[in-house]
């Protein structure tokens, strides 16, 4: 077993987790239990995600580097031209002022 990812929560943990079995590779997650007693945050580093065969580290990593930048890559928000609220990018319509956004134009 190799320690591929330091996951900030559970789910960040699942979905890496998932990303490595999409790319053919057995992994599992370390820690899972320890996370949400008496409703606290964890720390960080408490959960981890591993793989059962070591010579697919470079594979892992690469899996895990692309994982990270699509998600960065995701649009957080766009500006209202009618109001000038900022509206997350997963809406379409303006949530104070119900205009219709329009991605193209910023
Ligand atoms: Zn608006």
């Amino acid at each position: 077993m190799l320690k591929v990812y330091d996951a900030e929560n559970l789910l960040d943990a699942q979905l890496v987790h998932d990303e490595l079995r999409a790319g053919g590779m057995q992994a599992a997650i370390k820690g899972q239990y320890l996370t949400g007693a008496a409703g606290e945050l964890p720390p960080t580093g408490v959960v981890t995600v591993w793989i059962t065969a070591p010579q697919h580290e470079a594979r892992a990593r690469a899996l895990i580097e692309e994982f990270e930048a699509s998600r960065r890559s995701e649009p957080v928000a766009l500006y209202c031209g009618s109001c000038g609220e900022w509206v997350e990018g997963n809406f379409s319509r303006c949530w104070n002022c119900s205009s219709w956004i329009d991605p193209d134009r910023g």
